[in-house]
């Protein structure tokens, strides 16, 4: 993939004055890549997307998707030839079916689940199956450049960015945790602490701040506050998820732009 830097997207992200900047880039990331799969471009249509989504196949949570999405002819068309490739690849396994592991009479009797996992060859390649996403895969290779992008911005101390980023209202814990990852990777010391003093302080006033709206969220169903304004805390339930997870648990299924 051609190395390249998603500024102005990035920018667009922390102006969106969202509860998570990353979850905003995640989600426009994944919504392309189902309007790429399944939309009016019919790119499954050509030859070597097909032999790609073929090979990686998808995932549940974005099969879910792909359903939801609605386009069943497209739908219908892409699982055809990955099925065909699944029951030529199964029925090699089958054929070759092995049992390698060796359980003691303790794990039998715990009966140990996860000890057998993959202990022969059919499981081990539905495994490698379960684990292999067309979708997931292009959202994880554009969103190592946006965690690229954000380290560049800040390093090279562009002021409008980091004037951004201290105004915003900090990242979800998901997210918080990935950039803390990946900061030694981009960052001396000192550019990290100095990142450190700014996400620290306003990760914990963020959560404060939901846990506020959420609690009053809750008096909101008291009848003594029932005439009281609603302040923030309409959709205090969503954003306080988002916040803990990531992601957006109110959205409606996705169905093209
Ligand atoms: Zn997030
Ligand atoms: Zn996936």
């Amino acid at each position: 993939m051609k190395e390249q830097l998603y500024t102005i997207p990035l920018m667009d992200a922390f102006r969106a004055g969202d509860e998570c900047p990353f979850c905003y880039i995640e989600r426009d990331v994944e919504q392309n890549a189902m309007d790429f799969v399944l939309g009016p471009q019919a790119s499954y249509m050509q030859d070597h997307v097909r032999a790609e989504t073929d090979k990686m196949g998808f995932c549940r949570e974005h099969y879910q998707k792909m359903f939801a999405y609605g386009e069943t002819l497209a739908n219908a068309l892409i699982l055809d030839t990955r099925l065909q490739l699944l029951l030529k690849e199964m029925k090699k396994e089958i054929k070759n079916y092995s049992n390698l592991a060796k359980f003691g009479m303790m794990d039998k009797l715990k009966k140990d689940t996860d000890s057998a996992k993959g202990s022969n060859n059919v499981s081990r390649w539905i495994c490698e199956k379960e684990e292999s996403c067309y979708i997931c895969n292009h959202i994880k290779r554009n969103y190592e450049r946006y965690i690229a992008t954000f380290f560049y911005l800040y390093k090279k101390g562009d002021k409008d960015f980091i004037q951004l980023v201290k105004n915003g209202k900090g990242l979800c814990l998901h997210h918080l945790a990935d950039i803390l990852d990946a900061a030694p990777l981009y960052l001396n010391d000192k550019e990290q602490k100095s990142l450190r003093g700014i996400l620290f302080p306003q990760m914990e006033a963020n959560l404060e701040r939901l846990l506020e709206e959420v609690d009053w969220l809750e008096k909101k169903f008291d009848y003594r506050y029932k005439d009281d304004d609603w302040k923030n805390s309409r959709d205090a339930v969503q954003r306080a998820m988002q916040k803990i997870v990531g992601g957006y648990p109110a959205d409606a299924p996705y169905r093209g732009k």
